[in-house]
């Protein structure tokens, strides 16, 4: 039994082992990468739930490494943070989608972005000054730039969470919490600051399949809430029909999931803007 405990110790050093070289490997190639253009966005449609129509898409950023392949954000988001890196990479990923978007086929709608933005990047000094050059030389109006916070950044840093929202807002762009209902965050703080959607988290979409579930009077309360602050809803991970029936009945405002389309790139972004709105 001793042996075997040992074996399965070994078993784990060597697991954390390759963990911790995969991470070095990773974080050591980051800036290179970046200068060699290994980042790319795909876009993830969001439509309007009471009539489908097309609202906006937001940012995913990918990695195609040259030798380990497409890496998911899953995978480099948490070392990238972890090292500050997200920092410039989170710049890049702004002006990219910037960018991209003002480029869009709008016809007359006016599309919008969604861009998740990390902790670091909002704590950075030039956060606010680096926003307002992307947005001035991308030309893309400020009401259409969504910025996505994660419901735990607004939670660990509130006071200068509130500071820099402001400022975001004084520019025009619009702000969403992400992953709403994961973090806690109390009804009095989401009061103060200048939010103007709610994403719901996936985890909460998902009961829904069922619509029996008590899972929807969770969602039901969330939704309540966006009303009572007149904030927009967005549900995440929607991937069936009968979640979407589900939501429509209790009034979600966005739909973004599966159902609709998985992240497209760039090129098919444009087809798929141009399939909906006929541009
Ligand atoms: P998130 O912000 O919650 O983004 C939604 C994630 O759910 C995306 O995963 C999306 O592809 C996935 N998803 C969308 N619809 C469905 C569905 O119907 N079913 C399922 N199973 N999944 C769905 P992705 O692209 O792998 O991104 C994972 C996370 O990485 C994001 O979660 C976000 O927290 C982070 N991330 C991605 N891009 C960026 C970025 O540019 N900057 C930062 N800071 N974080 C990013
Ligand atoms: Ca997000
Ligand atoms: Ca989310
Ligand atoms: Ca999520």
């Amino acid at each position: 039994a001793k042996a075997a405990g040992k074996d399965r110790v070994a078993v784990f050093q060597a697991f954390m082992r390759s963990r911790l070289v995969e991470k070095m490997r990773l974080i050591n190639c980051f800036p290179e990468s970046m200068r060699r253009g290994e980042f790319f966005l795909e876009y993830q449609p969001q439509v309007a739930l009471a009539s489908g129509q097309l609202e906006g898409f937001e940012a995913l950023v990918r990695w195609r490494h040259p030798t380990l392949g497409l890496i998911g954000p899953d995978r480099f988001i948490p070392l990238a943070e972890e090292t500050r890196l997200i920092v410039p990479l989170g710049r890049w990923v702004l002006r990219t989608a910037c960018f991209q978007a003002a480029r869009w086929p709008a016809g007359d709608s006016q599309l919008s972005v969604s861009v998740n933005i990390s902790g670091w990047q909002l704590q950075d000094e030039g956060f606010v000054d680096s926003v307002t050059e992307i947005i001035a030389a991308s030309g893309l109006r400020p009401d259409r730039l969504v910025i996505e916070i994660t419901e735990s950044v607004l939670l660990t840093n509130p006071t200068l969470t509130a500071t820099v929202l402001g400022e975001l807002k004084a520019l025009g762009i619009r702000v969403a919490i992400d992953d709403f209902g994961t973090g806690y965050s109390s009804l009095s703080q989401l009061r103060q600051l200048p939010v103007d959607v709610i994403k719901i988290d996936k985890s909460f979409i998902d009961p829904l399949v069922d619509p029996s579930s008590e899972g929807a009077a969770i969602v039901a309360m969330i939704l309540r809430l966006g009303v009572d602050l007149k904030l927009a809803t967005t549900a995440e991970g929607i991937e069936h029909q009968s979640q979407w029936d589900v939501l429509v009945g209790l009034g979600c405002s966005t739909a973004q999931g599966y159902l609709i389309s998985v992240p497209l790139g760039a090129a098919a972004t444009e087809r798929f803007i141009a399939a909906r709105l006929r541009v």
